[in-house]
């Protein structure tokens, strides 16, 4: 055990770690909440976070020439941003529908509430491991029914399967999240099609495609949209936080397409400004020619670096690193080290903090999920990893 190597101070400073994840519950302790609280840690690397540090960087230089330097951020600031359904218009073309079909969140974790609260009244089938909100948001008296994605799969969802257990349990909400998270597994675009084509007759399809910039089925890296079925599909719920794949958690940008008769259902006793001047300014963004083409190079080198990070994962001894299409891995530990004492002495020591999945559902065994970051970040993940793992 990992934990008895530790010195007396080190381990005191395990106990503080664990006391502010149990506080966090089924999301980790922001890496400020823990630099603040744990002033003796030196923190390196936030592999914890699941974001393109590059698109970052993209981001903030357009923020800095077009509203630092011009002082336009003032009217940021200080007006109220547009509302929904103006912001809906922007996006309309880039997305290829209706403004009617398109509702903004204050990150995509508001659009999952309203969805569950609003439309989930039976029972939802999820895929576990998840990310946790899709069942933490049911109200009371829902049902919710779990499909166990198998481990001798690499957790991959069996579609004949999946679609045998829908027929059997009837729920009027299915989840499906591609890539998904925490495994990285990612259902190809003629599955997909089909799936929801077999799925048609579900009150609710939600496809949460939060990750969806970094997967890619060939070397072309084209970007996979889901959002013109809902045209043909009046069921399915498609959803997209900004957070991971601009790198931008901190401003809350989501949207979702979906049926204009749950979008005016939405809409009309809340979320009227939900987004920000900040949010606002990414979504214009968003659809600019000039930035998408920065964007896309910025993408595609992240890709590679991540793919690239993987392969160097499935080296080390110790551990098995799961194959994945998102910018994240799952990785099981073997040599009899527990998920919390990894993510604890992988912080302590290396200063590289990780996201234990010991409170993911579905999981058996023990489990970290490591983020891919910049080239650099990730060769002190590797280094780190190699020392405590040999
Ligand atoms: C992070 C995440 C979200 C929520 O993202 P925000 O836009 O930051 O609220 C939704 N779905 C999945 C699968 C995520 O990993």
């Amino acid at each position: 055990m990992i934990s008895n190597l530790l010195t007396e101070a080190e381990q005191e400073t395990a106990t503080k770690i664990k006391l502010l994840k149990e506080q966090a519950g089924t999301h980790s302790p922001s890496i400020f909440t823990i630099a603040e609280q744990v002033p003796e840690l030196n923190i390196k690397v936030d592999a914890c976070f699941l974001s393109n540090p590059y698109a970052t960087e993209l981001f903030l230089r357009y923020l800095k020439d077009e509203l630092i330097n011009t002082n336009r951020m003032r009217d940021v600031l200080e007006f109220y941003p547009s509302q929904n359904s103006v912001i809906a218009g922007i996006l309309s073309d880039h997305l290829e529908t209706a403004p009617k079909n398109i509702f903004i969140g204050n990150g995509a974790i508001e659009i999952i509430q309203a969805v569950i609260h609003n439309f989930t009244r039976r029972k939802i089938l999820i895929n576990i491991p998840t990310f946790s909100s899709y069942y933490e948001f049911v109200k009371e008296g829902v049902e919710v029914v779990f499909n166990k994605l198998k481990k001798e799969d690499n957790y991959q969802l069996n579609i004949e399967e999946y679609l045998r257990r829908v027929m059997d349990e009837e729920p009027d909400t299915v989840v499906l999240i591609n890539p998904n998270n925490p495994d990285g597994q990612y259902i190809k675009w003629e599955d997909m099609r089909r799936l929801i084509h077999e799925l048609r007759n579900v009150e609710t399809v939600i496809i949460d495609k939060s990750f969806i910039h970094f997967a890619f089925e060939d070397e072309n890296y084209e970007l996979v949209s889901y959002t013109s079925m809902v045209d043909k599909y009046p069921n399915l719920v498609v959803l997209k936080s900004m957070s991971k794949d601009f790198g931008i958690a901190g401003i809350r940008a989501g949207y979702a397409v979906m049926n204009e008769y749950r979008i005016s259902g939405l809409l009309k006793n809340g979320y009227l400004w939900n987004s920000s001047g900040l949010s606002e300014y990414f979504f214009r963004l968003y659809v600019r020619q000039d930035f998408l083409n920065e964007y896309e190079k910025e993408r595609i080198r992240y890709i590679k670096e991540t793919q690239h990070f993987f392969d160097q994962l499935r080296e080390i001894r110790n551990l098995k690193a799961y194959p994945s299409k998102a910018n994240f891995a799952l990785i099981e530990l073997f040599n009899g080290i527990t998920s919390s004492d990894f993510v604890t002495s992988m912080l302590i020591r290396y200063g590289v903090y990780s996201r234990t999945c010991s409170d993911k559902i579905g999981l058996e065994g023990e489990f970290v999920r490591l983020a891919s970051r910049t080239r650099e970040d990730n060769e002190a993940i590797l280094s780190a990893l190699k020392s405590l793992l040999g």
